[in-house]
């Protein structure tokens, strides 16, 4: 019998399965590189997971490379896969040391890097809000030149940490303070998991928001979902629902996917998953926020892909790592509903003590999926910053009115308590 191949998971957190459930579908043994503050322990007894190889990928990158390399000397893999925002250039770099598919280490810095993003859409001909790079807080007035509103945002940021709408030229300075805080929280760390950086200032984008998914096998795209967010207005970003597929005309879907495949070729990413986020400017002209090279939502967005169209998202991403074909390129796949997402705000923050309301929700037919990634005492802090998703509930429906009746449903009942502060 032919041996198992076997995949590096660099930075999966073990509270979204459904990487690591692909994985145990199609035979697949995970080498798991465990994210920082996730115990060797859990990352044991994980799902396909034989191995687990702790990294400090965050602190010495290099070190990290080297042991890897070794590793793969006296066991080869047959693939590495990013399993969060943060890990996918070190996940590139590691890529080419060991001789296996992966993003080019310039697509992989190009889409953590949201002002270089910008430049290569610019440069494709693409539509891009005005933007300017600060790369010291003093230099606001620099973006003064700006058609308001604007957004101010890390360049290398993640889950709308640190992103500030501001309407007026007056309170640009107080905002691009707060965001540089932010930024500055990270700064220690090596530049390659999201350290220093700078912040962006772009105009606002006006209209809904919408997200596409989608799986890239040698430079083809194929997008397996598109969800709408819906309208998020800010001053701060902070996500709350996603259903699929989105309720859209054919010419927007299809403006929305020449947007989408073009943005790949211009960042020059070309193998896995990935995870583009779009506003709909006026309601109908796709403009591009950004791009991640993974599957979205620390993988949750597998779901989405699986649900509204059929595809196995997290399977055929495996396997583009593998250096295989995506099953989908030629099997037919068929949508069983709709999708959604409900992320329980976060609200004032405090010391959490737990969301109420969940083990309704739990019990509930239409829920596939509920993460709870927040100990009991650990401190969350509302938007603009951020530290986590108190909790994510997923679920499938037969109409996209019946996935919008449930999600109010889940704002009436669901709750964050927090320890009272005496
Ligand atoms: P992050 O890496 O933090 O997710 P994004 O660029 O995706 O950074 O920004 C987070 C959110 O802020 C977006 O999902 C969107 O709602 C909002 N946002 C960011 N830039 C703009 C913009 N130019 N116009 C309108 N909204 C924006
Ligand atoms: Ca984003």
């Amino acid at each position: 019998m032919a041996q198992r191949p076997k995949i590096v998971l660099v930075g999966q957190l073990l509270t979204t399965p459904w990487v690591l459930d692909a994985a145990q579908r199609i035979g697949v043994d995970v080498v798991l590189v465990p994210w920082t503050g996730t115990s060797v322990e859990a990352a044991r007894q994980a799902t396909a997971v034989t191995e687990v190889l702790p990294l400090d990928i965050e602190g010495d990158p290099d070190h990290a490379l080297a042991a890897l390399v070794e590793r793969h000397r006296a066991d080869p893999f047959d693939g590495i896969m990013a399993g969060n925002e943060l890990v996918v250039p070190f996940t590139a770099r590691a890529a080419k040391a060991l001789g296996l598919t992966g993003l080019s280490e310039e697509a992989a810095a190009i889409v953590r890097d949201k002002r270089a993003m910008r430049r290569a859409l610019s440069e494709a001909g693409l539509d891009v809000p005005g933007f300017v790079l600060l790369e010291r807080a003093e230099d606001w007035t620099d973006a003064l030149t700006l058609r308001f509103p604007v957004v101010v945002k890390p360049v290398r940021g993640f889950s709308s940490l640190g992103v500030i709408r501001v309407d007026d030229k007056e309170q640009l300075e107080q905002a691009v303070g707060r965001t540089w805080e932010l930024v500055q929280a990270r700064a220690h760390k090596p530049v390659e998991t999201g350290g220093g950086g700078g912040v962006l200032v772009e105009e606002y984008l006006d209209g809904p928001e919408i997200s596409a998914e989608s799986l890239v096998h040698d430079g083809r795209v194929r997008i397996g979902a598109i969800a709408w967010k819906g309208e998020i207005t800010g001053p701060y970003f902070e996500e709350t629902t996603l259903r699929a597929p989105a309720q859209l005309p054919t010419e927007i879907l299809s403006a929305i996917e020449a947007e989408v495949v073009a943005a790949h070729q211009a960042f020059g990413v070309d193998q896995g998953a990935t995870h583009t986020e779009l506003r709909l400017v006026g309601g109908v002209r796709p403009v591009l926020l950004e791009m991640g090279a993974r599957i979205g939502g620390g993988g949750f967005m597998h779901h989405f892909v699986q649900v509204s169209s059929g595809i196995d998202f997290a399977a055929d991403t495996l396997r583009v790592h593998l250096g295989r074909e995506p099953l989908c390129w030629t099997e037919e796949t068929v949508p069983t509903g709709h999708a959604a997402a409900y992320l329980v705000p976060v609200g004032t923050g405090g010391v959490f003590r737990r969301v109420r309301g969940l083990d309704e929700v739990l019990a509930d037919p239409r829920v596939d999926h509920v993460s709870q990634g927040v100990a009991p005492g650990t401190v969350l802090r509302p938007y603009p910053a951020w530290s986590a998703y108190p909790a994510i509930v997923l679920s499938h429906h037969e109409s996209d009115a019946a996935a919008v009746a449930f999600r109010d449903h889940l704002v009436r009942t669901l709750h964050v308590e927090y320890e009272e502060q005496g």
